[in-house]
């Protein structure tokens, strides 16, 4: 699946960020510039690339995931957001896919002809501790989106989504845990019991990556960055993989 960053940079909102990805990585390849920087991309027109015969770049059905290195409502990019939006409803022939802990932008970042949703955007709002999910799942529940998934990730402590996980609203309950060095550790017993939450909810469920630290029959494993999805997929609980979310 392409990613697709049109604009890098972002400020931490909540306590999922605190050992954000992106700051990691810009800290140890990045060009100097703040992560904080929201500045726009290279790749800013990606799906409309063409390649040496002029043919797309990109085929009908690909998939694109969208805004891996910062988060597609953030303010800052609110004046640039109307043309990805125009990219989107051009290559009406893709799919495109954004997670965000800013669920509650949603609404005024819709271009005017969204209606109830495009059947080519999934979005997935990001819930990592309960407090978290009481404060974004009604928001998210109530938007007009034609595909929602729900990312508990990095996990940080045990959720109970059943009064959300409503089958036909959500697509997908997706769990993963935190990575680097000084990650939170996933219990293992709180993704079991977000896996039965969802499977009594009729959901499709999905671990996608253990993070770091995995605490299971206790003992801490640590899981070195690329086995944290095979391991996790190890786990034998997905019910669908699509692998929407890295
Ligand atoms: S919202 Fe996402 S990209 Fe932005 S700081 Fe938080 S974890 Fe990082």
């Amino acid at each position: 699946m392409p990613m697709w960053n049109p604009w890098h940079g972002c400020h931490k909102i909540s306590e999922g960020c605190r050992h954000c990805y992106v700051y990691r990585e810009d800290a140890a390849f990045g060009a100097g510039i703040p992560t904080m920087e929201v500045r726009k991309t290279a790749s800013y027109n990606l799906p409309l690339r063409l390649d040496r015969k002029r043919n797309r770049k990109f085929p009908a059905g690909t998939e694109f995931a969208l805004c891996f290195t910062s988060d597609f409502l953030i303010k800052e990019a609110d004046e640039w957001r109307g043309e990805i939006w125009d990219i989107i409803r051009h290559r009406d022939d893709c799919s495109f896919f954004f997670f965000t802990k800013r669920i509650e932008r949603l609404a005024e970042c819709l271009p005017d002809d969204w209606g109830d949703g495009w059947d080519n955007v999934a979005v997935g709002c990001t819930v990592e501790n309960q407090r978290r999910a009481d404060l974004r799942l009604p928001i998210f529940l109530s938007l007009p989106l034609r595909h929602r998934l729900v990312v508990a990730a990095p996990l940080l402590e045990r959720l109970d989504l059943r009064s959300y996980l409503e089958p036909g609203l959500i697509e997908e309950v997706s769990v993963g845990g935190e990575s680097g060095k000084y990650a939170r550790p996933l219990d293992f017993d709180w993704v079991i019991d977000l896996h039965g939450q969802s499977v009594n909810a009729g959901i499709p469920f999905c671990f996608h990556q253990t993070g770091s630290y995995l605490l299971k029959d206790g003992r801490t494993f640590r899981i070195p960055r690329e086995f944290q999805h095979s391991q996790a997929r190890k786990a034998g609980l997905n019910t669908i993989d699509r692998g929407l979310v890295k």
